[in-house]
């Protein structure tokens, strides 16, 4: 993997996108993509679209990643400057407590950190449980409700983990919300390996994955394609304690092939096609073997009258935490396979 992409991946990590709030990876990916797409635009809820136009006749591929990260809204400010908070997304309260929060204020960052009582008040039963979310707060440093308020708190901002990108070496990268800026970075880089070609290609940056699959739905109806690709950060679960059954997916084993997930089954023909180009480019690949989670391949199925699609994703462990760790290997591969997807399923 090459140093740009590197840093196209640290800055997508870095970025700050709640779902709703996705600006900040949206401009990224403009600014990788805009000089080498025949057409770019963002539509009303906030999807930004990438085409490429190849051969008249040739059948459009999608491929959509998603921008946003699992977030957090403030619900209420308690009179004594304590922050309450609901996720967006799917994160448990176990990985919360000490965890830091970075908010977008109006003229710069406000930081926080997720507090909980002391355990040396807590009760033997309190302590054998983890806290639920209700009961967690966000410690911003106020004094009371208008102390928060002058810093620039106020009632449905959002907030992101607060972690910066970094190679542990090896080819192992450490950063927030891989699931889905690793898929972006992947689908940014197939986009511009497939300039010149004869492909009919659509790439999009989608809304609002975290909570429903709500962008890719209104994108995939406004394009129509003839097949689509969900591009992932999927959970990886090779740590110690995790039995074989349990092990959906590892890092260094390659892109991570979705078969059916709590969303979709995956198209035969999109299936098929994915294993025979890792097949004949030699690539790895593993199936995914927790038919878990779902990704916008689950909205794009099912727009107007049916949207043959799949999932591909990069192998992540501790995604939907506050911070992910990923091989760049495997985000390699999965960029080599679905390019390779993209130029077979055309011919
Ligand atoms: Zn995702």
């Amino acid at each position: 993997m090459s140093k740009t992409d590197l840093k196209l991946i640290r800055r997508l990590s870095d970025a700050f996108g709640p779902p709703g709030a996705e600006e900040e990876p949206r401009q990224i990916l403009r600014e990788e993509l805009e000089d080498v797409a025949d057409e770019v635009h963002v539509d009303k809820l906030g999807n930004i679209f990438f085409h490429h136009r190849g051969e008249e006749g040739q059948p459009t591929v999608m491929l959509a990643a998603h921008m946003d990260e699992v977030a957090f809204l403030i619900t209420f400010i308690e009179d004594s400057g304590f922050l309450r908070f609901h996720p967006l997304g799917g994160v448990t309260p176990t990985v919360m407590p000490g965890q830091r929060i970075v908010f977008r204020g109006r003229q710069r960052p406000l930081r926080g950190v997720v507090g909980t009582k002391p355990p040396h008040i807590l009760t033997e039963e309190e302590r054998k449980k983890p806290p639920a979310m209700e009961e967690l707060f966000i410690d911003v440093g106020a004094e009371s409700a208008d102390e928060a308020e002058e810093k620039g708190f106020y009632i449905g901002m959002t907030g992101v983990f607060d972690v910066e990108f970094t190679e542990l070496g090896g080819g192992y990268v450490r950063g927030k919300a891989f699931d889905d800026r690793v898929g972006c970075a992947v689908m940014a880089r197939v986009f511009k390996s497939l300039e010149g070609s004869s492909c009919n290609l659509i790439a999009v940056g989608t809304v609002q994955e975290e909570v429903g699959l709500r962008g890719a739905r209104t994108a995939a109806w406004q394009i129509d394609p003839d097949y689509a690709l969900a591009i992932e950060g999927t959970f990886a679960a090779d740590v110690p304690g995790s039995k074989p059954h349990q092990t959906s997916a590892s890092l260094r084993k390659g892109p991570v092939i979705t078969i059916a997930d709590a969303s979709v089954i995956a198209h035969p023909k999109v299936l098929q096609t994915l294993i025979s180009c890792a097949e004949a480019e030699g690539l790895p690949y593993q199936f995914k073997k927790m038919p878990m989670g779902g990704t916008d391949a689950g909205s794009i199925h099912l727009t107007k009258a049916g949207i043959p699609s799949g999932t591909v994703a990069v192998p992540c462990r501790y995604i939907h935490g506050p911070v992910s760790v990923a091989h760049a290997e495997d985000i390699e591969n999965t960029a080599l396979l679905i390019e390779a997807f993209v130029r077979r399923i055309q011919s």
